[in-house]
């Protein structure tokens, strides 16, 4: 049916005649056209055969009266055709019937003849409205169904009001008005909806959210939200699920972000980590290595054995890759361990690795060994074995460059260098380090084996006691003898030892063989005290002061003969730990003294509160003494403060009578140095012991040439 403003076809069913002429007149002279039946079936026939717009019925009409008319226009066309029933004044009943059979208004007789076209006119216009609203509901509800939302109207506290449209097949979406979104959400995301229902009000505008949704163990379904304000109380929700976006951005970002045949992070993200990972070095102030690894020969394989095959292989080189970097696949003390290891695929056989976090130089190359050795396994192809080896250059942050392109083409750089070397290499950017690290790396390894192979000894260092002008003790000092290398001093190989962890292993041997060494003296009838070096490390291993008191149950040395030495450093990191073993080792009446004392930052006042019983005042010093009236009077202050707070003092690296004499005359109670004897071989201990030296103590303004 359609309507215009201009001309509307009005359809006047009335038995009385005088009724049907003046509503004729009426009607066409207010500008409507006209169509006049005698009777309900002719108003039925016309109405079938015409367009009508409106239908005005008599009540009363012989066959079909109007309100049977009324409902069988009804029937036919719905609400939208405005009927008006024609009555008589005061026939409440007819008015009531009209009503009931859905009649659109009523116009009581007498009619209004000069007001009967306006009347028209505004039931034109409410029926126009009613159109209008029509049209917008039947548009909302094709919008509805055309979105692939689910959408529903909620309250503040999340009820359903409404649900306007429902995806099939989504019972985790609200299904009825009345019930409230926690029936279908679990709490966290139901909190979020009322959370953007909150903003939404506030902001007056659209807020919305993603939320994921487990809706089995393995599947998991991305929605979006949009929420609008209605009124008060009524908020609009619009929910899509947007898994299938997701799903194609992660493959986008996949695809950006990580090679397709290895599923390694590709060249974009490498760089973009490593600038990552410089940023946090250079804030952390640490370092970080970058390994740039190239299969030696892969093209060979691309070549011969053709692209799909050289795939496979590379595919496996990854894998292997992976493996070897993974953190549990190193010794503890490597930094790769502790730090996340960011592996890349550049392009064809070329691969990356980032160390963060690096401690020691080292460690870069014992990756890199690492992965050289998983390298070298045979690939088993099913036409025959590969070997491949691989040519692996390092470039360190900051030494070797700051960005990361720079780092990259110097680790580049690096690796050509490394197959130049010969491939199945590794070379660092710069070549010094090379040399540096595989000579700690070889001395580390030879490190662990020396313990085995017996490769230790001690020497002992005579401490002569002033006062009995005798000696009264010896300083163990441990000394490796390296089957190439000869004798290899500690200070080679303690720092390593203690980076390592072998510390402990070696410190036990140490002190159990100095114990059991003491007691073959004292069968000889010598009761010397043993001075024995601690490493910090030691200190805080837990079972520490049990191992010691096995020692010296085991071998019978008393333990108020046992000093141990320990350097300012131990002490300096004020640990609780490493402050209560030492209050148990006093307990037992073993003496600590501090060896190397005056490098280190310790204040007097600190001492004082610690349970040590000697001070060892470092060589540095000492040597300085003749010279230098400086070193003079710190030696000469340190000695008076020292027995002042009750410490007894041993001066080391006294090399001449000279240093002996003064040292005497500040009132320093023990010295040790090559004047009187360089550490020894457990039998010539015994030799030294028996000597007598009378040291006189000197001025040290009346010091003479010769005694220097
Ligand atoms: P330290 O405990 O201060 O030992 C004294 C070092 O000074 C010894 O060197 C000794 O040979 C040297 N020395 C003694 N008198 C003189 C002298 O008059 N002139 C000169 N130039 N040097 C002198 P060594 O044996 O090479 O030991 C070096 C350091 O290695 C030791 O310093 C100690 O810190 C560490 N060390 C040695 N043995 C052990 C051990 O068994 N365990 C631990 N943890 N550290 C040890
Ligand atoms: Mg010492
Ligand atoms: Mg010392």
């Amino acid at each position: 049916m359609t309507v215009t403003n201009q001309t509307l076809n009005i359809l006047v069913a009335d038995d009385d005649e005088t009724i049907r002429m003046l509503m004729q007149v009426a009607l066409e002279r207010a500008g409507y056209r006209v169509l006049i039946a005698n009777d309900g079936n002719q108003a039925i026939q016309l109405f079938a055969a015409n367009t009508i717009d409106l239908v005005m019925l008599d009540v009363s009409m012989p066959g079909m009266d109007g309100f049977q008319v009324c409902t069988w226009l009804r029937q036919q066309v719905g609400n939208e055709l405005p009927i008006i029933m024609v009555t008589g004044m005061d026939d409440v009943q007819s008015i009531n019937c009209a009503f009931e059979v859905g009649a659109t208004d009523f116009i009581a007789k007498p009619i209004n003849w000069s007001l009967i076209g306006y009347r028209i006119l505004y039931l034109q216009r409410a029926y126009l409205n009613l159109l209008a609203l029509k049209n917008a509901n039947a548009r909302s509800h094709a919008i509805f169904s055309a979105i692939p939302d689910t959408m529903f109207i909620i309250s503040d506290e999340g009820e359903v009001f409404e649900v306007c449209s429902r995806q099939e097949n989504t019972p985790w979406l609200p299904a009825r008005a009345g019930e409230n979104l926690k029936r279908y959400l679990p709490e966290d995301i139901v909190t979020r909806y009322l959370d953007a229902v909150e903003l939404a009000r506030h902001h007056h505008g659209v807020q919305s959210f993603e939320y994921p949704l487990k809706l089995a163990a393995d599947v998991i379904r991305y929605y979006e939200n949009r929420i609008a304000v209605i009124d008060e109380q009524k908020t609009l929700c619009l929910v899509r699920d947007i898994t299938d976006r997701k799903d194609s951005e992660r493959k986008i970002f996949n695809m950006a972000y990580f090679d397709n045949l290895t599923g390694l992070p590709n060249r974009q993200s490498f760089l973009e980590r490593l600038e990552g990972e410089i940023q946090r070095a250079k804030f952390q102030r640490n370092k970080l290595a970058v390994l740039f690894l190239d299969l030696d020969g892969f093209k060979s394989i691309n070549d011969t054995m053709g692209h799909t095959t050289g795939d496979v292989v590379l595919k496996w080189a990854a894998e292997r890759l992976q493996s070897s970097t993974r953190p549990s696949d190193f010794i503890s003390r490597n930094s790769a361990d502790r730090s996340e290891v960011n592996l890349a695929r550049l392009g064809g056989d070329e691969f990356t690795v980032v160390i963060p976090n690096l401690s020691c130089t080292e460690d870069a190359l014992l990756l890199a060994h690492r992965i050289r050795e998983t390298m070298r396994r045979p690939f088993h192809l099913s036409s025959r074995d590969v070997v491949l080896t691989a040519s692996i250059g390092i470039a360190l942050y900051p030494d070797d460059g700051e960005d990361a392109e720079i780092l990259l083409k110097n680790a580049d750089t690096a690796m050509y260098h490394a197959k130049d070397e010969g491939r199945d290499n590794c070379q660092f950017y710069n070549a010094n380090l090379t040399l540096q690290a595989e000579k700690r790396m070889h001395m580390e390894n030879d490190l662990r084996n020396a313990l085995e192979n017996d490769q230790f000894s001690l020497c002992y260092q005579p401490q002569f006691d002033i006062a009995r002008e005798c000696i009264k003790s010896v300083e163990a000092l441990i000394r490796w003898n390296h089957p190439q290398q000869g004798i290899i001093s500690p200070l080679d190989f303690i720092p390593l030892a203690e980076e390592n962890g072998l510390i402990i292993p070696i410190g036990e041997w140490v002190l159990r063989t100095a114990c059991v060494e003491a007691m073959q003296w004292q069968k000889d009838g010598l009761f010397l005290e043993m001075a024995v070096n601690l490493s910090p490390m030691q200190l805080k291993a837990p079972d520490f002061v049990r191992m010691v008191l096995d020692i010296l149950a085991e071998t019978g040395f008393p333990a108020d003969r046992l000093v141990f030495e320990i350097t300012e450093g131990a002490l300096m990191e004020r640990s609780e730990s490493t402050l209560a073993t030492l209050h148990t080792l006093r307990q037992y009446r073993i003496q600590i003294a501090l060896d190397d004392f005056g490098t280190g930052y310790s204040s007097m006042n600190y001492l004082k509160q610690l349970p040590i019983t000697n001070i060892k005042i470092d060589r540095s010093f000492v040597c300085g003494i003749l010279n230098n009236k400086d070193n003079l009077a710190i030696v000469r202050a340190i000695i008076s403060l020292s027995k002042n707070l009750g410490f007894a003092v041993t001066a080391e690296g006294i090399e001449s009578l000279a240093q002996a004499q003064i040292l005497k005359y500040f009132g320093c109670e023990t010295l040790q140095g090559y004047y009187f004897g360089k550490p020894i071989g457990l039998k010539e201990v015994i030799g030294v012991a028996e000597m007598r030296w009378l040291i006189q103590a000197v001025q040290p303004s009346e010091v003479t040439y010769e005694n220097c």
